[in-house]
Formats: structure tokens, sequence, C-alpha cells
């Protein structure tokens, strides 16, 4: 399901892309989906939920604990502060005893696998609290932070820290997700939701340039242009997708269609004109015969029919599925 309009800026998208959506669930499920959509800004949604496409069925948001650890006797957690990183946790109510030990040695190899330095931890029983870095703090410094982590007995507190602050949230994101399934949380019906303003670039720190996060295409928003040159991590894009319980349903955005603001966004990607001539001359050429304002987006109609129908799997959805090596049998 591709929708291409013209003359429509985000507004128009998302309401003919939910309206979509709430028809094909009337009809199909008979389940009124309320309108409109909640909306999270893509930065919202990472500070909380760590993640770009949140499962928004259940809380579990990432809490900061940055002001709570600032300064305290636990150098990995002053540590990642004074580099200008930051220190965040989860709040597993409840589940201080679901989480042994043995669980959480689990947990901590998870998010090393996934390139966090380790996981600090706190379990709040009848017999008081046992954590792995207590011994590190003073009694004011751990009051501190499981006030604001707001602890009570009975609950476990999964901490990490680190001197950049994406990776904190991307690991409590996977861990928030993990725990669900663990803790065996419950998750009923359909929570949909639009993630708007994505960031335009993305860091790369291997090259260490700045990358177009969607594609170089994409329009900033107005009030971003400014900033192209000066602060590119503050341009954000007229990008969105659509999740449905921690699935990306649907992405789109809207395109660029100024030949100058192509030009100038090809120029802040690093591409000289030449090369962008090269790579991009027809669209350039295009736009001078003056093509309209569009925009659009594209929804997964196999990740659509898999979360109505509560299957597992794509494969379960799809006619013939493609096997491991990209095959189809
Ligand atoms: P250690 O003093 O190395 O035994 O570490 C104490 C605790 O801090 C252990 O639970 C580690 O997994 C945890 N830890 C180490 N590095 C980090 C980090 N960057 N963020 C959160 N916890 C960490």
């Amino acid at each position: 399901i591709d929708m291409e309009m013209s003359f429509v800026d985000v507004e128009d998208v998302l309401a003919v892309g939910e309206g979509f959506i709430h028809d094909v669930f009337k009809k199909v499920l008979d389940v009124d989906v309320p309108l409109p959509l909640p909306r999270l800004k893509y930065t919202e949604a990472m500070e909380r939920y760590g993640s770009d496409k949140p499962d928004t069925r259940f809380g579990m948001e990432i809490i900061d604990l940055t002001d709570a650890v600032r300064g305290c006797g636990f150098g990995v957690f002053s540590g990642a502060v004074e580099a200008g990183g930051t220190v965040r946790c989860l709040n597993a109510k409840g589940a201080a005893a679901a989480l042994s030990r043995k669980e959480i040695d689990k947990l901590t190899e998870m998010v090393k696998g996934i390139g966090a330095k380790g996981l600090a931890w706190v379990r709040w029983t009848a017999d008081g609290c046992q954590s792995s870095f207590g011994k590190f703090l003073s009694e004011e410094e751990m009051q501190r932070v499981l006030s604001a982590a707001g602890a009570e007995q009975g609950d476990a507190v999964l901490i990490v820290a680190d001197a950049v602050k994406k990776h904190v949230l991307t690991t409590l994101g996977a861990l928030r997700l993990e725990l669900a399934n663990k803790l065996g949380i419950e998750r009923k019906g359909y929570n949909l939701l639009w993630i708007t303003e994505f960031p335009f670039f993305e860091w790369d720190e291997e090259s260490e340039t700045w990358l177009a996060m969607h594609h170089p295409f994409t329009s900033p928003l107005d009030e971003c242009i400014p900033y192209l040159d000066s602060d590119p991590d503050k341009v954000f894009a007229k990008a969105y997708d659509l999740v449905l319980n921690g699935i990306e349903l649907a992405s789109g955005s809207i395109r660029i269609t100024d030949p100058q603001l192509q030009d100038h966004m090809f120029r802040a990607l690093g591409l000289s004109e030449e090369e962008a001539r090269q790579k991009f001359g027809f669209l350039l050429d295009a736009f001078r015969y003056g093509a309209p304002p569009h925009g659009g987006m594209a929804i997964g109609l196999d990740r659509l029919v898999m979360q109505m129908i509560g299957a597992a799997s794509l494969r379960d959805v799809v006619a013939y599925p493609k096997v491991q090596n990209m095959t189809e049998l």
C-alpha cells in the first residue's frame, strides 16, 4: 500500500494514513481505533522508550538518574556524567523476586551483547536492598538513587551508564522489551501511534561524518533550515513512521522540491557540487521544471496482516515466504 500525494504536508498524509487504518480495523476486526492517533516526536520516543518503534502497551519507561548520581562514589556513574554522558534506569516494579541474581546475570550478558559496558542493579526485597554497586555509595547517595528511580520494596532497578546518551537509551529500550517477555507483562490490544520529526542527520562514528538518517531527499522542518550548516543535530525532518505494538508498520516523508534546498542538503551531507550533479543531476534538473510539493507513505501490508491476526511471524502471512538464504522454496 503506497501513497504518493501531491500538494500535501505532513498533516495531510497522517490524516489519510490514519483514516485508512481506522477503516481497515473497523471493517476487518470490528475494532474502533480512536482517532486522532497519539503522536510522539522521535526524541521523546527515544527518551521514554529507548526506541523509535516503542511498544506502548505497557509502561516501564526510562528514568533519568543523571542528577541523582552526579559526583557520587561509584566511578562508573559519576565518570559517565562527567564525560557528558548519562545514567538511566528501568524500574521493574514488583520484580525483585522474579529477577534473581542468575536472571540478572543473563540480562547483563544480554546488554553487553548489544554494546553496553555493564548493568548495575538494585533488588529491594523484604530483607532490604542488595545491589551491585552499593559498596561504592554512601547511604544518602543510595537513597537518592532509589528515590529518583521511584523504587519501593519489591522492585528491581536496572541501571546503564555511558558517555554516549544514545547507547544508554537504546540499551534500555532493548532491555525493556526483554524484561516484558521475561516477566510476562500483559500486552493486549492495538496500540497505534505516529513517530514524527526524525532527525535529518545521523552522526556516523566510523566515518566521523553526518549521514542522512532516512535519505537526502526528505524535507527538513521549515524552522530547522537555519541550522543546516551550523548545528546538524538540530535539524529534524518531515519524516514519520506508523508504529503498532512495537512494530514499524509504515514509513514516509515529505520530499524536497526546491532545487536550492536540495542542493543545500547535498552540501550539508558533504557532497560536492560535481558529485551531486553526477549522482542526482536528473533530479535537480527535474525540479527546475517545477515539481509539485509531494510526499506520502508506504504501509507494510504483510506486517499489518500479521499484527491483525496475531501471527507470530511474517512467514505465517506470506504465501511464499523466503527462507534464511533469501531463496523461495
Ligand atoms: P564492578 O565494580 O566492575 O564489579 O561493577 C559493579 C557493577 O557495575 C556491576 O553490576 C557492573 O555490571 C556494573 N557496571 C559496569 N559498567 C557499567 C556501566 N557502564 N553501566 C552500568 N553498570 C555498569
